[in-house]
């Protein structure tokens, strides 16, 4: 039993109709009882909503507030391999590409994360392509317990692996794994994935049940905004974290809401998420689920990226790079895709102090809870 066979009960036609055919009364219906509710944030997500974004604007900050304080978690992506088996045509580290390759050795990774930890971060998340042989499970075995030994908080963004898999790396330190479906839409799925195992809707849709069932901490869902009707998939997303958290009430899940970046090869976004959008979703996720971690990459510009901190924001990184060895040895041949906001982290994190919040650099201990 996973995911799949209630993805498949969805009536998804039906609520794309629903979505755009949503009234005013409708949208606040749903800001009286949005938490857990699923016909409520149809609605915060629908365009009837659109002018009620001041209002949902505010009560997202005093959740966020109520429940987070004012707490930012920081974190950054360690690019660990930029091989891959798959092609997506939305990125860059696609393997028809004619890019520079590259997969750190322990070396490597040594150097990248004294690089990490010395500006100050305790929380890294390791980023790879997804290549079975070459960075599967025998390579993340090798490194894991060197990455443990530096961050408290280890968090992966790598293909999909079986449950048994995902137990071997839980001994081995892993806390969070972030795993996004990209799209909830079959065909535009299809589309957009012409090559390799990623081709596999359903094992990639399964991905977090597997996850959940092997321990691990916490579960990263997300949706790349552009690929198909955003409203749509964001409301699939919706119905799965409410699936996960009934299931597996004990795992902490966070969301990611990447829009569409240029890259080498990339295509340009079907469906243009405009900032207004973005704020709109933040807002209506937080109303639906006041738990939630929701993450904000380099991907955003800074003006945006600090005018959506207050916001529902809970965690950020700063000072990223997307390319493996970057850190020490920047090289732009090697990017899986532009970032917008290439502050340091330094200029990051003043920025957040003047708005008033207070930067974490330490996520979670698991001795915390076993000790
Ligand atoms: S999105 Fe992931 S799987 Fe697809 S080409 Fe990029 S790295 Fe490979």
């Amino acid at each position: 039993m996973s995911f799949v066979a209630e993805f498949a009960k969805i009536p998804r036609d039906k609520l794309l109709l629903d979505l755009y055919s949503c009234t005013a009364q409708d949208v606040e219906r749903a800001l009286v009882s949005p938490a857990g509710d699923l016909r409520s944030l149809l609605a915060l997500l629908s365009p009837a909503a659109e002018p009620y974004i001041e209002t949902m604007a505010q009560r997202s900050a005093a959740l966020t507030r109520q429940r987070f304080g004012a707490n930012l978690g920081m974190y950054l992506p360690l690019y660990v391999s930029n091989l891959c088996a798959n092609d997506c045509d939305y990125c860059g580290f696609s393997m028809s590409n004619k890019l520079k390759r590259k997969t750190l050795n322990e070396l490597e990774l040594m150097a990248e994360m004294a690089i990490i930890k010395d500006r100050g971060f305790d929380s890294v998340l390791l980023v790879s392509g997804e290549h079975e042989t070459k960075v599967g499970i025998d390579y993340f075995k090798q490194m894991l317990p060197l990455v443990k030994q530096q961050f408290s908080h280890l968090a992966m963004e790598v293909q999909p692996m079986s449950e048994d898999h995902y137990r071997q790396l839980v001994a081995l330190g892993l806390d969070a794994v972030m795993i996004y479906q990209e799209t909830y839409q079959p065909e535009t799925y299809a589309r957009h994935h012409s090559r390799g195992k990623k081709m596999d809707f359903a094992y990639r849709l399964a991905t977090p049940d597997r996850v959940a069932a092997a321990g691990v901490d916490k579960i990263g869902l997300g949706v790349l905004l552009g690929l198909d009707d955003w409203r749509l998939d964001a409301l699939m997303m919706g119905y799965h974290l409410d699936y996960l958290e009934r299931r597996y009430w004990r795992t902490r899940f966070s969301i990611s809401l990447p829009r569409l970046r240029p890259c080498t090869g990339g295509i340009t976004p079907k469906v243009m998420l405009s900032d207004l959008g973005l704020v709109q979703m933040i807002c209506a996720f937080r109303l639906f689920n006041q738990q939630l971690d929701i993450s904000m990459s380099t991907r955003e510009s800074p003006e945006l990226r600090d005018n959506l901190l207050p916001l529902g924001i809970t965690q950020i990184s700063a000072g990223s790079s997307t390319q493996p060895g970057g850190y020490q040895a920047p090289d732009s041949q090697l990017d899986q895709f532009e970032i917008s906001d290439d502050r340091s982290v330094e200029q990051v994190i003043e920025q957040m102090q003047r708005q008033g919040f207070n930067p974490v650099f330490k996520d979670w201990e698991a001795n915390w809870i076993t000790g």
